[in-house]
């Protein structure tokens, strides 16, 4: 018999290696919960209890076509083993996997054990990341035929293998820790297709003018990052329905529709998703190491774990800070500019290595996906060497994209009953509040300080040559034109680049 084995890909949708495995003979449909990688430290109580909608979804739809889902508790080789004593097993399909650390080295476990049973594992392409990619020359246009070939349809039915099912241990049992709300979104892809309909059925309307505050951010974004991040749609079921709503709306609407704009944003951004995932395959130790070895040393020295849990809990003593802190700690999810702000001010105001301020990230997004994760935490933190650097001014933030104030009124009650503009800046007021903290650090000094630390570090031929070498294997090749004009922009505004 074959093994599906599901791992980030629950799903029967747009799902090769389930497909194939069905055509080629009966078939037993396998997730192992891996209590090792639930122990590591980027894991927490709300991607398990989002991982558990996602599996409720998928066993029914599994049933449809015959298949029930078999749940085995345990390290991957220990199941296998397990199952080899009760089953003929002839091949293993699954999506190849481009995760954490732990993960890799799973895979290599895995395929050892596997070649030495003489089992084949038939690993197929996951998204629009290539594995054995020799260069980044001509990987757009490779996303762009991969993301418009056809999908696979989910099969009829099967010959479906039943196998003893063991139960989900309990998010106590696994020790996970984080809490977990009604505010937080719910997994499966029966959500997965209601939140994808719902924003184009006018939710993102608006999405490229509202992406940014996370006033209308919640609303305006579309919010399938979590449904990509288990496998419940694969991006290329959303980039072709984004392209046939696309044609839709340049058909019915005249220039003026904010839906032209958005609607190119957002499947640009579907483009990014892969981008960025591609750097993590082409080098897992983004994970753990600076991209930029000039990097290495300059901040761990200064660890200040004080700073770390003042940022971690939202009491920064900066209003617009601690409120995206606390909202992403209630609801699982903050908006791309918030995101890179939070990071922006904790490796740069605060100057904390990336590593532990990632981690406690990685914990809040329902949405963690490493191999976005890392490498835009080192973007924002200025460890790649290839991007301008940016750093934010959590004041002027505050001032653009909350002006109302609603949003840090919200999410900082304590505050609530101050005017603008001393919302923002409480310290100014003629009578700050006690239960409130001061700012933790002056914001125009440590601003300063960073910017001149890191612009310092990029002077040397040495930096320049290693950059040009880390822009070869993993920057996005731009038609010449275009590339022109960005650099010229990102040397004179010292804007950021995207990728
Ligand atoms: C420090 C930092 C850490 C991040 N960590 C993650 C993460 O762990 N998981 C994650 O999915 N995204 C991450 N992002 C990227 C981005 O913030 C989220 O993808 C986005 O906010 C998800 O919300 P959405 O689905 O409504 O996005 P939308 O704006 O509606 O975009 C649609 C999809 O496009 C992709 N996308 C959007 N923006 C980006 C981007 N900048 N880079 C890569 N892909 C993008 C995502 O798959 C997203 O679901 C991170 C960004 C920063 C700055």
């Amino acid at each position: 018999m074959n093994i599906v084995w599901f791992k980030r890909d629950l799903r029967i949708y747009d799902h090769e290696p389930l497909n194939n495995a069905i055509k080629s003979g009966p078939t037993l449909a396998l997730y192992i919960l891996e209590h090792e990688l639930w122990q590591q430290p980027d894991m927490s109580r709300r991607h398990y209890r989002f991982l558990q909608d996602c599996l409720n979804d998928l066993e029914q739809d599994l049933k449809t076509i015959n298949l029930k889902l078999t749940i085995r508790v345990g390290d991957a080789i220990e199941v296998f083993k397990n199952l080899s004593s009760e089953f003929n097993i002839r091949a293993i399909f699954s999506h190849q996997e481009t995760w954490n650390m732990w993960t890799y080295d799973r895979d290599i476990r895995v395929s050892r054990y596997l070649r030495a049973q003489n089992i084949l594992w038939n690993e197929y392409q996951n998204n629009g990341i290539f594995r054995r990619l020799k260069s980044r020359d001509g990987w757009a246009s490779k996303w762009h035929q991969y993301m418009g070939s056809d999908q696979v349809p989910a099969p009829n039915s099967s010959l479906g293998i039943n196998a003893l099912s063991e139960r989900l241990p309990t998010a106590s049992q696994l020790k996970l820790d984080g809490s977990v709300s009604e505010d937080m979104q719910t997994g499966g892809r029966t959500n997965a297709l209601k939140t994808m309909n719902s924003f184009f059925e006018g939710r993102g309307q608006k999405y490229s003018k509202e992406m940014s505050s996370p006033v209308s951010a919640y609303n305006s974004c579309s919010r399938i990052s979590p449904y990509i991040a288990f496998g419940c749609v694969s991006i290329r079921e959303i980039y072709q329905d984004a392209q046939k709503f696309k044609t839709k709306v340049f058909e019915r609407s005249n220039q003026k529709d904010p839906w032209r704009m958005s609607i190119r944003s957002f499947l640009s951004r579907l483009r990014w998703h892969c981008h960025f995932i591609q750097k993590l395959e082409d080098q897992p130790n983004i994970e753990n190491e600076n991209l930029h070895s000039a990097m290495n040393g300059i901040r761990e020295p200064e660890f200040n774990e004080n700073f770390f849990n003042a940022w971690r809990v939202g009491r920064t003593g900066y209003p617009f800070v601690d409120a995206c802190m606390r909202a992403l700690d209630a609801t699982g999810w903050i908006n791309f500019r918030m995101r890179a702000m939070l990071v922006s001010f904790a490796s740069n105001h605060l100057w904390l290595h990336w590593q532990k301020p990632a981690l406690h990230l990685a914990n809040m997004f329902i949405d963690y996906e490493p191999g976005i994760h890392y490498p835009q935490i080192q973007m924002q933190s200025g460890t790649t060497g290839i991007n301008a650097i940016r750093i934010y001014n959590p004041i002027k933030q505050g001032l653009d994209q909350d002006p109302t104030g609603v949003f840090i009124r919200t999410w900082v009650p304590e505050i609530s009953h101050l005017p603008i503009p001393a919302l923002h800046t409480p310290w100014d007021s003629k009578k700050p509040p006690t239960s409130y903290p001061e700012p933790i650090v002056d914001e125009v000094t440590a601003r300063k300080s960073a910017n001149q630390r890191l612009y310092a570090l990029r002077n040397s031929e040495e930096f320049k040559a290693k950059a040009s070498a880390i822009a070869k294997k993993h920057a996005s090749r731009k038609p010449n034109s275009e590339r022109a004009r960005r650099s010229k922009k990102i040397n004179t505004k010292k804007q950021i680049e995207l990728f």
